[in-house]
Formats: structure tokens, C-alpha cells, sequence
């Protein structure tokens, strides 16, 4: 018999209850390391105090109007993501996919608002995740998202990663962007090489093309910059984000320049929850927070403490690990064994971790980690790792 919850996640036999910081409590009364910050949303931990007062705050005040009318959250929110970033202007959404679906809509609008409504193809990349809408696993065209789900939506292609001739063999006259994360997520933690970027930026000025990029796992401080494509000097015409920016309260944005949302105007996108007064009070609290260049540095030590200490590991258990990889706190462990075989034996060790692609487990912990749990969470892996070599 089919259960109430509708089988499309093969879960763990873990059910927790409550969080503090990077720590789980499961029903037993049983403490978690999470290194995993539920697939990198809980960005500053669980039940961080500012964001519990902000949230209780708000729910005492306002939970929702529509947008039919002015969200002064909203607005205040905005203004910080453009004030930190490349971006003029800003949609709010509840969930990433949803960001990127915005992204795509908005790319092909454009296009259609100066005259060109031919162009609506796009690029995407090998590997490459965007979420689960129609429009999004066409975009991403996997068949492992894809399959069994009919036509899917005409216009997009995938090329290798780092093969720019690729790329530029796809353009034609009726393309209309490029769709990148600059760190690849699901994918299994692959930052996209700079100059990488910076050719496709090329590219995109040659052909009159928008850059679209999804920063939903990589952004909001993951790599120890706001945004991942700042350390190559790139800037997107169109941004999608979302996990971290809630905390944990859903909340997306699609960020954009002046020119690449030339075409959203009244009437022509629209959501019920998106930019939601709970949401957008959180999410403020989350960039006042992480947007600060010292919290930002913060990251970066501590991802230098964590990739030291996990390279470690890996040299002392060569049968089970390959390679440590990754950007700031956006880290991949590439295993030799199944990669579920060390996810599992971390729940054994009461360290989370999740499984990725290419073999990988991602350790994507809360960007405020103390350097104790780093410490802590490494020890529980190399026990995890020794009860796999028991057993090789
Ligand atoms: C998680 C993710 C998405 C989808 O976000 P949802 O909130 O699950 O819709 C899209 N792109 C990337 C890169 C992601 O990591």
C-alpha cells in the first residue's frame, strides 16, 4: 500500500526533532552532527536566536497580504540584495526552482521585448541541476530527472563543462542565454573553473546573449564570498538563489539587471506566496547577517580548517576516499566506495553528510560552524570511514 507520504524520497530511518546550531536531536533523544545543513539551507544553523526572535516577531505582526500591495519587508530585503550585488531588481519566490523558472521566463521576455522573439533557446551544462519543474529538468536534462515525465520543454541543450567550443558550437541565432551554476551542487561539488567564466562572459557579449546563473546551493556566503561568481570577477545579467537566503524558511529570488528585466512589467509574472512578509523578514535577517565581509572571512577560515583537516582524513583512508574538493564551506568528498555506504556510516557515527553526484558525499555545514564541531565532525567521519575498512 502506497504511505500517506508519497514515496519519492528513499529516506533515512532518522526522524529529528529538534536543532540547535549544527547539532540534531533525533526522536530517541540521539545528537547529530549536521555537516549537511539540510542540503546547504540552514546556513546559519538550526534555531539561530536572531532569526527565532525575527520570525516570532513577525508572526505576531503580519503573515501575509498579497502582493497586490506594497511588503515593506519585501522591499527592504531587495534593496539589501542590490546594494551587495550586481542585480537592479529582484523577484521573490518560495523555492529555488521557482527562482530559476523566473530566470528563464524573464531571459525569454527580453528577448521578446526587443524585438526578437525568435530567441529562445538556452544553454545549460552536463550535470547541472535546477530544480524540478517541467521547465527546469528540461533545462537540466538529465534522464534520470526526466524520464518518464513526456515531451519535454523545447529549447534547451546541454554541453560538457569546460568546453568552451562546445558551448560556442551551440550558439545560433535563436539562442537567447547561457545557464550556469557557478559551483555545481547536486552534481557533486564542482566549481566551474574562473576562466571558464570569464570566456563564456565573452561569448554571451559576441552573440547579445544573458547569462543566467543559479546560485541556489552555491550562494549567499556558501563559498566565503555573498555570491560564488565573485571570485571569478563575472557578473550574471540574471541570478536565481535561494536555500540558504531563508535559513530555513523557504524563500527564492531571481535577481537581474535593469536591462535583462526590461520585459517584467505589470501582469507579467506573478506569485501568491513569493516575497511573503514571514519569509522576507527572515531572509533580511540572513543577509544582515552573512553579507558582513567579517562573517564572509569567518567562512573562509573556517573552510580552510575544514578542507586541512578532511584532506587528512582522505590520505588516511585511501580506500574509502579520493578527493577533497570544493569552495569555502561547499565541500565535496570524491569515495571510492559507494558514496551511500559513507552517508549511512556517518548516521552510524551520528555525523550528517549527503550524497551527491559523481560519488561524492557534500559536507555543506552551517556557514557560522564553531571550529570544535569542524573538529568533531572530521572524527566522526574518520570513525565512519574506519567501520567501512572493517568490513572492505
Ligand atoms: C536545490 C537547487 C535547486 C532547486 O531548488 P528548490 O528549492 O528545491 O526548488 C535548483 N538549483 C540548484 C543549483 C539547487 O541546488
Amino acid at each position: 500500500m502506497i504511505p500517506a507520504i508519497m514515496p519519492t524520497y528513499a529516506r533515512a530511518p532518522l526522524t529529528f526533532v529538534k536543532g540547535e546550531g549544527s547539532w540534531l536531536v533525533d526522536d530517541q533523544g540521539r545528537r547529530f552532527l549536521d555537516v549537511g545543513g539540510g542540503i546547504a539551507v540552514n546556513a546559519l544553523g538550526h534555531a539561530h536566536p536572531e532569526l527565532v526572535e525575527t520570525l516570532q516577531y513577525q508572526a505576531t505582526q503580519l503573515w501575509h497580504t498579497s502582493n497586490l500591495y506594497h511588503i515593506p519587508n519585501q522591499t527592504e530585503l531587495a534593496e539589501k540584495l542590490v546594494d551587495n550585488t550586481f542585480a537592479d531588481s529582484v523577484f521573490f519566490t518560495n523555492s529555488g526552482t521557482e527562482a530559476m523558472e523566473c530566470a528563464v521566463k524573464m531571459a525569454r521576455k527580453y528577448f521578446s521585448h526587443i524585438g526578437q522573439p525568435e530567441r529562445y533557446k538556452m544553454i545549460a551544462f552536463s550535470d547541472s541541476f535546477h530544480g524540478r519543474t517541467l521547465g527546469m529538468i528540461s533545462a537540466a536534462g538529465a534522464e534520470k530527472l526526466t524520464e518518464g515525465f513526456g515531451p519535454m520543454l523545447p529549447g534547451f541543450t546541454q554541453v560538457p563543462l569546460h568546453d568552451i567550443e562546445a558551448v560556442a558550437a551551440a550558439i545560433d541565432a535563436q539562442t537567447a542565454a547561457i545557464i550556469i551554476e557557478p559551483v555545481q551542487g547536486e552534481g557533486g561539488i564542482i566549481p566551474v573553473e574562473d576562466q571558464f567564466l570569464r570566456d563564456i562572459r565573452t561569448l554571451c557579449a559576441e552573440h547579445g546573449l544573458l547569462l543566467i546563473m543559479d546560485e541556489i546551493q552555491c550562494g549567499v556566503g556558501r563559498t566565503g564570498k555573498l555570491f560564488a561568481h565573485e571570485w571569478s570577477g563575472v557578473t550574471p545579467d540574471i541570478m536565481a538563489v535561494a536555500k540558504g537566503i531563508g535559513g530555513g524558511f523557504p524563500l527564492g529570488a531571481c535577481l537581474a539587471t535593469e536591462a535583462a528585466a526590461a520585459g517584467m512589467v505589470a501582469g507579467s509574472h506573478g506569485t501568491t506566496y513569493g516575497g511573503n512578509p514571514m519569509a522576507c523578514a527572515v531572509g533580511s535577517k540572513v543577509v544582515d547577517i552573512i553579507a558582513n565581509p567579517d562573517f564572509l572571512a569567518g567562512v573562509s577560515e573556517k573552510s580552510g580548517l575544514f578542507r586541512q583537516a578532511l584532506e587528512g582524513l582522505v590520505a588516511s583512508h585511501p580506500q574509502v576516499f579520493e578527493q577533497v574538493r570544493g569552495l569555502g564551506l561547499m565541500i565535496g568528498i570524491k569515495c571510492k566506495v559507494p558514496n551511500m555506504d559513507v552517508v549511512n556510516a556517518g548516521y552510524d557515527a551520528a555525523v550528517l553528510t549527503i550524497p551527491g553526484g559523481d560519488n561524492v558525499i557534500r559536507i555543506l555545514p552551517p556557514l557560522n560552524i564553531s571550529n570544535e564541531d569542524i573538529i568533531e565532525a572530521v572524527a566522526r567521519l574518520d570513525q565512519a570511514a574506519t567501520a567501512i575498512e572493517a568490513k572492505l
